[in-house]
């Protein structure tokens, strides 16, 4: 669902769904996705709840470089920033968007293919 009630990412933030969280900040949470992609595979989510990247307002600016800055920064603290990683957000139907609360995905720790599918 697109409401903050029944937001599965939502739920994760009040800790009614079992997640690995990892990372927490007062605006950014960060879990291990459920279906891992790559040896690490990590969310960053907003606590408030966002649908999308189609959502943020310019006053979400600073809020947008938190959820940056907190994935680049997990990485470089786990030692995946010399090798690299990636960093993804998928919007809406075109870009694969399944959940929609805002979301970046972190896939490290193998070389990723380019272009994706
Ligand atoms: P999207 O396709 O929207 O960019 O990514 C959604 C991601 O959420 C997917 O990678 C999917 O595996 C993950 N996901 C979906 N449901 C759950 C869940 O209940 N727990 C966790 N940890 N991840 C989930
Ligand atoms: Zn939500």
């Amino acid at each position: 669902m697109h409401t903050p009630e029944g937001c599965l990412f939502c739920r994760a933030v009040r800790g009614e769904l079992g997640v690995s969280r990892l990372y927490e900040d007062e605006a950014v949470l960060g879990f291990e996705d459920i279906r891992p992609q790559a040896p690490l595979h990590m969310l960053f989510i907003p606590k408030r709840h966002v649908a999308s990247t189609d959502a943020l307002t310019e006053a979400d600016s600073a809020l947008a470089g938190r959820l940056l800055w907190a994935a680049a920064n997990f990485a470089r603290q786990r030692g995946y920033a010399e090798d690299g990683y990636r960093l993804v957000v998928n919007c809406n139907a075109h870009g694969g968007q399944t959940v929609f609360h805002l979301h970046v995905h972190l896939l490290a720790g193998r070389p990723l293919g380019w272009p994706p599918g």
